[in-house]
């Protein structure tokens, strides 16, 4: 059996793409030194591939921004608006792509979520009628350099089906370009040919509902003419992030000498793929995964090997990363600081690719002691006293139908909430206001030691008085502490739970040159102590305004967090749900009756296939439900939603029963409102009236304007005035006028509804 993956973290062990990027950006780099950084990571990466036992090295991982616009550069699917860049060189029109032309005032691409991970794309934009003209993919000169260096290269693209599925076209129209795309990859393809054995072209796209309807006589088509251009080397069809489904006889039969698929997301397409199979086609079982940090359960991993290898033969199978390792920090021998029954059950990049030519040893030599040393060492690590917590697995067992519901329904709350006394179109924030640089200064000091406690809490208090003061001028009837004291909003919460522990070098990229350090659940969660009481009540003692508990809802912790994946990860959520509504209770308690759950990360963690994704959704509205449940129905609970398209779950989101609900929706405004007009939506809600994104401050009128518009579809009973998320990346310059704006414009709109409510 050959082994591989299907690509390396480009972004270096000591993140060393991120500094050369940003020096080069700085201007304090040059081009060649940038060039030479990517060389050495790539060099560097390849050697650990090779060194680990691996049969090929990745080549076409490595991208400089992204690969999504590494193909539109390939393909010169430069969009009109970027005309004035063209002349430019490519290094230079490559960047401002990827993050904007200031100068020229040309915004960046827009950057999204690639599928249902944290990494983030830009976005193609496709305009009918305009000409391409086809440019260079580093992938070639990557694949050559790979191959006069000694190693045995497998160049990887992502596939034309993928890249036109992601890409937005305004008239619909993209699909058309399919056969102006194809011969480019062909050419491409064709010059990879004499470097290589075989080609990894990537269509995660097939494991979804992205692709029309009539796309099968088009791949077929397709895909026939780049299997022609190989010159009889093999296509690698790469598809991850789920099971084929309704695809996989599409993929089964492309023609590619090799299919690839995902075994850790689609353990159970086994069967189904070996029967599917055409010819003499290989198959590449991605049993490593490439999403988490964990080791591979070789218990459970070994069968499904066996099973290929006795149905197709030992040459027709190889082993792979179920994924790119892209979304895996890059060694865990740099993390000195974990306890070890953590680390010892842990796998980076460097380590999965290890993984994978052990895992060949136990199959194919039958190494049972690597196999019984893996199950030892999962075993203890599972149930190691941190990470099974009899206390938490009983309190789960007893959760009730009943601890899922509020007291009374909607109506009856809306009333018992009558005592906030809040006038028609109340207006609030998001949660978090402008993190200052002294902020920052402070919250570091503290973490390095270099501030004693007392000192800490007395400088953050005094952060909470300036922003409710403030808040107070402004007018803002329900106010916040600020969350000055949080990092982030997973994070602070993570610190605070038991189940949580933080890597010190576990750097994964997210954009471009931005990093992201999850923190990761190994362990059962529960609440050590009171999360946030003292800083809200501290709040809530400086004004008679009432002011909002602040908390991260369950689903956006998980999503946004490295999963342990020896417990479901509904499992998971419900025990941190368990220790929220912990938190919410307490602020109860202690006269805190306005609490806000935030569930940013709600939509984006939704699987891929609308059955998957229901099954998701159940449990994660049954886990915000349970948080947010236990309190009296004079308590009102607010929830905040960051994301445009939610308009197919707008059902779902009605069922997680919060009696607000925020949302970011500034820039989809209208499509936003039109749910609303077509779901008769119970609960009150504040579509977000400006982009808190932008540094622009929008006027009165324009807000007034947003408002009235919001009116025609949402009665004004159920209207709240809000931005449309937290202000912590802006500054006080940007977001005091913008706020005095935004109340300026409830007040003006206010005055002509009449009276309150
Ligand atoms: N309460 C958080 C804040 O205001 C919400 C952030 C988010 O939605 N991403 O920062
Ligand atoms: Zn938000």
């Amino acid at each position: 059996m050959k082994t591989h993956i299907l690509g390396f973290p480009s972004i270096g062990k000591q993140r060393e793409l991120k500094q050369a990027l940003e020096s080069f950006w700085k201007g304090g780099f040059s081009a060649d030194s940038l060039a030479e950084t990517c060389t050495e990571l790539k060099k560097r990466h390849w050697r650990i591939q090779k060194n680990a036992g691996l049969d090929y090295v990745s080549t076409g991982d490595f991208s400089l921004y992204d690969r999504m616009l590494d193909i539109l550069c390939m393909l010169g699917a430069i969009p009109p608006r970027f005309a004035p860049c063209l002349a430019d060189a490519p290094l230079e029109r490559y960047f401002s792509l990827a993050r904007g032309d200031a100068g020229r005032n040309i915004a960046a691409l827009e950057m999204t979520k690639w599928f249902d991970s944290n990494y983030h794309y830009l976005v193609p934009e496709i305009d009918a009628g305009v000409p391409w003209t086809a440019g260079l993919h580093p992938v070639v000169e990557d694949t050559r350099l790979a191959k006069r260096l000694g190693f045995s290269p497998k160049p990887s693209l992502i596939g034309p089906f993928t890249w036109l599925a992601l890409a937005k076209s305004q008239d619909g129209t993209k699909w058309s370009r399919l056969d102006a795309v194809t011969p480019v990859y062909a050419d491409v393809i064709a010059s990879l040919a004499p470097c290589c054995d075989c080609i990894q072209i990537e269509e995660p796209a097939l494991c979804t509902e992205l692709l029309p309807e009539d796309t099968a006589p088009r791949f077929r088509k397709a895909y026939a003419e780049l299997n022609a251009a190989c010159g009889g080397k093999k296509l690698m069809l790469a598809t991850y992030f789920g099971p084929l489904g309704r695809n996989l006889e599409l993929a089964a039969g492309s023609g590619c000498g090799i299919l690839h698929v995902d075994m850790v997301r689609g353990p159970k397409q086994l069967e189904g793929v070996l029967d599917k199979l055409s010819g003499d086609t290989a198959l590449s079982l991605g049993v490593v995964d490439g999403r988490n940090i964990w080791k591979t359960d070789c218990q459970k991993t070994v069968p499904l090997i066996k099973r290929a290898v006795s149905a197709l033969g030992s040459d027709r199978v190889l082993l792979g990363s179920s994924c790119s390792l892209l979304h895996c920090p890059v060694d865990v021998t740099a993390e000195t600081a974990l306890p070890e029954h953590i680390s010892n059950r842990m796998a980076f990049a460097v380590q999965k690719c290890a993984e994978l030519s052990a895992l060949r040893e136990i199959v194919e030599r039958g190494n049972h002691a690597a196999l019984n040393e893996n199950s030892a060492v999962l075993r203890a690590a599972a149930e190691h006293p941190d990470s099974r917590v009899e206390a938490v697995r009983e309190r789960i067992s007893s959760v009730t139908e009943s601890m899922l519901s509020r007291q009374s329904a909607y109506p009856e709350r809306h009333a018992a909430q009558a005592w906030l006394n809040l006038p028609v179109l109340p207006t609030t924030t998001i949660g978090s206001f402008p993190q200052t640089p002294a902020i920052r200064r402070t919250r570091l000091a503290c973490k390095r030691g270099d501030m004693p406690e007392a000192e800490y809490i007395a400088a953050i208090r005094r952060e909470i008085q300036d922003c409710i003061r403030k808040q107070e001028k402004l007018g803002l009837d329900v106010l916040v502490h600020g969350e000055a004291e949080r990092n982030d909003m997973v994070e602070y919460f993570g610190q605070q739970l038991g189940g949580f522990c933080f890597t010190q070098n576990g750097w994964v990229q997210s954009y471009g040159s931005r990093c992201v350090k999850p923190p990761v659940i190994y362990g059962d969660v529960y609440r050590k102590h009171p999360m946030t009481i003292d800083w809200i009540l501290y709040a809530q003692s400086l004004t008679r305004k009432p002011v909002k508990g602040m908390l991260t809802g369950p689903v956006t912790i998980l999503c946004w967090s490295f999963v342990r994946d020896d417990l479901e990860r509904s499992e998971v959520c419900k025990q941190i749900a368990l220790a929220v509504r912990d938190e919410v209770q307490d602020l109860e308690k202690a006269g805190i009756r306005v609490i806000q759950i935030d569930e940013a990360a709600l939509r984006e963690g939704m699987p891929l296939t609308s059955a998957e994704a229901e099954i998701y959704l159940r449990w994660a509205v049954d886990s915000f439900r349970l948080a947010s449940s236990g309190v009296a129905d004079s308590t009102q609970i607010h929830t905040h939603m960051c994301y445009s398209e939610f308009n197919a779950i707008l059902p779902w989101i009605a069922k997680m029963d919060a009696d607000v609900i925020s949302i970011e929706s500034s820039r989809s405004r209208m499509e936003l409102l039109d749910a609303f007009t077509e779901f008769h939506y119970q609960g009150e809600v504040g579509p977000g009236v400006y982009d808190i994104h932008s540094p622009r401050i929008p006027s009165v009128e324009e807000m007034a304007e947003l408002l009235r518009r919001a009116l025609r579809h949402i009665p004004k009973e159920q209207l709240w005035v809000n931005p449309d998320c937290g202000l912590k990346t802006r500054q006080w310059a940007e977001a005091y006028p913008a706020l005095e704006n935004m109340i300026s414009a409830a007040l003006r709109v206010r005055e002509t509804l009449g009276s309150a409510v």
